[in-house]
């Protein structure tokens, strides 16, 4: 439930609704906007007895959240988040930043060599993962500590941020000690320890949708990394099983807008798991960006032939310039600005 004041009510009736609000038994969130503070009431299993609250001086009106999920709800709080992940790199305001590189951090060569044509194409921060979540236990499975190491190199040399995978919540502290955005991945959205661990952590977290995720299963996995404190999360369409295998999963566009309708955080599109194939990742780019999407995240790699993982879908670095160089057209189009390169 969400007690709005009235525009302008003074901090005293605030703090009156959140003192009443715990004498009741509940926690109260106060979330002060630019026209009027609301109180968010957490810890009800059922309905609160509104009337109380309803009556005290200040108070305009009182919302029931009825959705299953609630502080990611735009019910909770109308004004769109800003995840902010590294000076000048924000997701959820006008500004889209462009996160690309490998699936997988390989060696030094390969992430210096990507780090570097991530920064030439126009891109605003570098992906790859060290621990990676592989179908197959035979499949290259990450560097571990040594690629976050080598991601770390990568950022001092190009001054990119850092956007990469943790599976567990052991991985999820080695991770956050290097990584400016730990990336929560399609296998594990509904691994609820791991969600825990993460909004613990605090740090921004950008969370892809599970494979068979509905709507509504993405945002209640965001509601426990909000529910632990953390509201810095970012979230991520990445394609859904479908029975077509014309490519490797259905890249759902209606969940941009959906999501955006339904909660204030941000949504990215991620074109490259969303269709699997190198030459449908460019038009889904446009297409995510043209939805409204708040980032896209893409994979390059300086020799996709080479891949140890998703070589099949990662973009040669010159596409990724292409593309950057078309997404900055789609994004004016729209009234909104590819983030340049933070070196640039
Ligand atoms: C990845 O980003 O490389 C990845 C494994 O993504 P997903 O979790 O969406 O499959
Ligand atoms: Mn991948």
């Amino acid at each position: 439930m969400l007690v709005v004041m009235q525009h302008g009510a003074a901090s005293a009736e605030v703090d009156r609704v959140v003192s009443v609000i715990k004498e009741m038994g509940y926690d109260a969130r106060p979330m002060p906007g630019a026209q009027r503070t609301a109180i968010g009431v957490v810890g009800n299993d059922g309905r609160v007895n509104a009337s109380r609250l309803a009556a005290l001086p200040g108070v305009q009106e009182i919302i029931h959240v009825t959705k299953p999920y609630k502080q990611v709800s735009r019910e909770w709080k109308p004004e769109s988040t800003i995840v902010t992940i590294a000076p000048g790199v924000s997701f959820g305001g006008t500004d889209i930043p462009i996160i690309s590189g490998p699936c997988s951090v390989e060696s030094e060569e390969q992430i210096l060599e990507a780090a570097h044509a991530v920064v030439a194409a126009g891109g605003t921060a570098l992906r790859g993962g060290a621990f990676k979540p592989r179908s197959s236990p035979y499949s290259f499975q990450g560097l571990g500590k040594k690629g976050l190491e080598l991601l770390a190199l990568a950022r001092r040399e190009t001054g990119l941020p850092i956007v990469t995978e943790a599976m567990d919540d052991e991985g999820a502290h080695i991770v956050a000690e290097i990584a400016d955005c730990i990336q929560v991945g399609a296998r594990n959205m509904q691994n609820y320890s791991l969600l825990k661990s993460v909004g613990r952590i605090g740090k921004p977290v950008l969370l892809k949708r599970g494979m068979a995720a509905t709507i509504a299963d993405l945002l209640l996995s965001a509601e426990y990394i909000l529910s632990e404190g953390n509201s810095q999360v970012i979230l991520c369409e990445r394609g859904v099983r479908s029975f077509d295998p014309s490519s490797r999963n259905m890249f759902d566009l209606t969940a941009i807008p959906t999501v955006h309708k339904l909660s204030h955080l941000p949504i990215v599109g991620d074109p490259s798991h969303g269709t699997g194939i190198r030459d449908k990742v460019t038009p889904m780019a446009r297409a995510a960006l043209a939805a409204g999407a708040d980032g896209i995240i893409v994979e390059m790699h300086p020799h996709p032939d080479n891949a140890l993982s998703d070589g099949a879908q990662s973009l040669f670095p010159d596409q990724l310039a292409t593309l950057v160089e078309e997404l900055r057209a789609v994004a004016a189009a729209i009234g909104r600005r590819v983030t340049p390169s933070p070196a640039a």
